[in-house]
């Protein structure tokens, strides 16, 4: 298939925001009549959409525009862009670094991304060098919400604020991002309305600190419970949390709702007062229990995932034992733990020396993913036995013949028998046969 336009191929690097913009951007490209390209090699226009929150996901992007290097120069008409949280941070310095990209693009710009990219290339055109557009006042388009919007068969992502207000040490996310801008409640829930009237099953709300939403008077809570209750919406997800705007209004919604689901992903960081101190997390370790136990006393069985970081500026062994002893105690369904970087730009870097060394902190981290994965067989065996729905979203990793999907507490599933084409964007009813580390095996219930 041919398009006047050409056709487009987007990378993505990092969370859901980005994957939600890779969304954005693919539904406003085909609107104005760009294809899909299956490689970065068969594109018209190729997109680098980036997150610099951790030091890896910036060295992907020089990689892969090293890769590119050698296609703009057997294929100049080729459009290179970088998008996202790196083209936020770096600006200019990315063009300086690979100056074969013809566009540097923030993510308050992308309702801006045809127009863009039609001066792009008529710079490439005239060979001129790439520009830089990372506007953080433009909120034209932050929340546009045409398009597909859909993260995959029944299920959609739907971002309701962007930007994040707190100033954690470590985290570069208020400088890429800007400021909190909260979407119009009735907008959200007009959205909301549309995409289960597509036929989409569950939706996930996005923020980067998603419960510090707000409209005039009305909270987070008031939002999640107007969602909930749409007529046909089966699932109903949220992320990320930030503990400190967690309240007992929004525990008290997700008990009374049976389309939201027993699921919570509450960033804790550290078990470590002084380290969650020194990152400027805005909570403490016995608040953060307070609000995981009384979650638990409401919704008996909900599972509860967090983010840690290992070695931060400071953290002493006494520290790294209380993040062991606190993940002992909250048992969490499952971790994402990494190793701290410092991140150019942010508090820590400039304040704080980097002063666990790497090996320690390879080390540390080790310890946290054994210490996890024991927990999450643990916790995973219990299922056995159970009867649970599954939203068949793919296939599974090790076997492309399985279907695969999630639980409401947000538990891969594996399901041996259920049927690929026929069953898949569906909630089918699973008996659990065996439990892994990071998985669940199952069978369709007859
Ligand atoms: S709450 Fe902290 S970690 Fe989360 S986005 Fe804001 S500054 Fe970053």
């Amino acid at each position: 298939m041919t398009s006047r336009r050409g056709s487009y191929f987007i990378k993505t690097w990092g969370c859901q925001m980005n994957v939600q913009d890779e969304q954005k951007m693919a539904s406003l490209l085909e609107e104005e009549g760009y294809i899909p390209a299956t490689s970065a090699g068969q594109a018209d226009v190729i997109l680098l959409n980036t997150c610099s929150v951790r030091e890896k996901s910036e060295e992907k992007l020089f990689d892969f525009l090293g890769r590119l290097k050698h296609l703009k120069t057997t294929s100049p008409r080729t459009i290179i862009g970088v998008t996202g949280c790196v083209a936020q941070q770096e600006g200019e310095a990315v063009i300086r670094r690979a100056s074969h990209v013809d566009l540097v693009m923030g993510p308050r710009r992308i309702g801006r991304l045809p127009d863009l990219l039609t001066q792009a290339r008529a710079r490439s055109a005239t060979s001129r060098p790439g520009a830089v557009d990372t506007d953080l006042n433009d909120l034209s388009a932050i929340f546009w919400d045409g398009g597909r919007g859909v993260r995959s068969g029944a299920m959609a992502y739907l971002t309701i604020m962007e930007g994040c207000n707190m100033g954690c040490t470590f985290c570069i996310v208020p400088r890429t991002r800007g400021r909190e801008v909260h979407r119009p409640m009735a907008k959200i829930v007009e959205e909301a309305r549309r995409r289960v009237n597509q036929g989409i099953l569950e939706l996930e709300l996005l923020g980067q600190t998603v419960n510090a939403y707000r409209d005039g008077r009305k909270a987070f809570h008031h939002l999640l419970e107007a969602v909930a209750t749409i007529p046909g919406l089966k699932r109903l997800r949220f992320t990320s949390s930030h503990p400190a705007f967690f309240t007992a209004n929004t525990a008290s919604v997700m008990a009374a709702h049976e389309t939201i689901c027993p699921h919570l992903h509450l960033p804790v960081q550290s078990g470590s007062n002084a380290v969650l101190k020194a990152m400027r997390r805005g909570h403490h370790i016995v608040d953060y229990f307070r609000r995981i136990d009384d979650l638990r006393r409401r919704i008996p069985g909900v599972a509860i995932s967090t983010d840690i970081i290992v070695g931060f500026p400071g953290e002493t062994e006494q520290d790294f034992q209380a993040t062991l002893d606190l993940l002992e105690q909250a048992r969490f369904s499952q971790i994402y733990a990494f190793k701290y970087s410092p991140r150019p730009g942010t508090t820590a870097a400039t304040t704080f020396a980097d002063d666990v060394p790497d090996s320690q902190k390879k080390r540390r981290l080790a310890r946290i993913f054994a210490l996890q994965e024991e927990i999450s067989l643990e916790e995973n065996q219990q299922l056995v036995g159970r009867s649970l729905p599954v939203l068949l979203a793919g296939s599974s990793r090790k076997d492309a013949s399985v279907a695969s999907g999630r639980t409401p507490c947000n538990r891969v599933v594996n399901v041996h028998g259920a049927r690929l084409e026929e069953d898949m964007g569906r909630i089918i009813m699973t008996r659990i046969t065996a439990a892994h580390r990071h998985s669940l095996s199952a069978e369709p219930a007859v």
